[in-house]
């Protein structure tokens, strides 16, 4: 979506959202103020940078006035090039292969809008390779030790996958068992009965690779269809017993990722939803005296 005519510094047309967003999913982050809708000089240099990378302004011009039509048909053209290519091009499309059960009865579909937020899970499991193991799974994503990226569910369908953040989430779960909190093995759930216990596993980088592309996707998705992702969340944050979802490791490589290259935030120290568990000191150094 593009401009009709130059829009200038202060402005706070719909449009200048939508630029602010494509610009922080193109890697001009905006740390001060974010996708506020507001034209200030931290988007116009942003702005103005991108001009640059892509030719259509010299790096010793002055900082632009305005966004113009030209530069942000030239942000269209980039960002709808991000959408291609990389391992979200190869999603595994299951959507029409499953009855939809794990999708809420009373409000099974929500507005562009609505969808604020990402939430990581792990399995807790090994659900392996094969897209029909996933069917019964009720959320949107599921992420697999090899990388494949299979989609379960459209992103405005409101899946069961984190009790109070269903209506502003999309789900993405990451196959594998995870310690709560890396090297402390007793934070690894047990499921009875083993003859011997299960040892934590590792985040190959395919998966992890992976991962990250589709909150990149699913960010450029929603804000293509006039919303915005904001926010990414830990399960644990919604339930009380999901205190190791999705465990330190993810956390870090995936979780700390989203909030200091796209922009993302998890709401803060003290944040929770029903009775959900803060963000421990053991997953961000930020959080002294959150505990596990
Ligand atoms: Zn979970």
């Amino acid at each position: 979506m593009s401009v009709q005519a130059p829009l200038k510094k202060g402005s706070e047309d719909p449009y200048v959202a939508i630029a602010q967003q494509q610009l922080i999913a193109l890697g001009y982050g905006l740390p001060r103020f974010g996708a506020d809708g507001v034209l200030g000089d931290e988007t116009l240099s942003a702005y103005g940078a991108f001009l640059v990378s892509r030719g259509l302004r010299a790096a010793t011009d002055e900082q632009p006035k305005a966004i113009t039509p030209a530069g942000s048909a030239a942000l269209d053209v980039a960002f709808a090039a991000l959408n291609q290519g990389g391992s979200t091009s190869n999603i595994i499309d299951e959507r029409a292969n499953h009855p939809h059960a794990g999708r809420s009865v009373s409000t099974p579909y929500r507005l562009w809008s609505k969808i604020t937020a990402v939430v990581l899970h792990q399995t807790a499991s090994n659900i392996g390779e094969k897209p029909a193991r996933w069917h019964s799974v009720p959320i949107h994503f599921c992420i697999t030790r090899a990388g494949k990226v299979i989609q379960l569910y459209d992103l405005t369908e409101i899946c069961n996958h984190a009790n109070g953040l269903n209506r502003s989430s999309v789900g993405i779960e990451i196959d594998g068992w995870y310690a709560g909190i890396e090297g402390q093995p007793k934070t690894l759930w047990q499921p009875k009965g083993l003859a011997t216990p299960r040892q934590p596993m590792d985040l190959p980088t395919l998966q992890a690779d992976a991962v990250k592309a589709t909150v990149q996707w699913i960010a450029n998705t929603v804000a293509a269809n006039g919303g915005m992702v904001t926010h990414i969340h830990p399960h644990r944050q919604s339930s009380k017993d999901r205190q190791s979802d999705p465990g330190s490791l993810i956390w870090q490589t995936v979780g700390l990722w989203a909030q200091n290259t796209l922009g993302l935030s998890d709401g803060g120290a003290a944040f929770t939803v029903g009775n959900g568990r803060t963000i421990p000191e053991d997953w961000d150094v930020r959080y002294t005296g959150n505990r596990y």
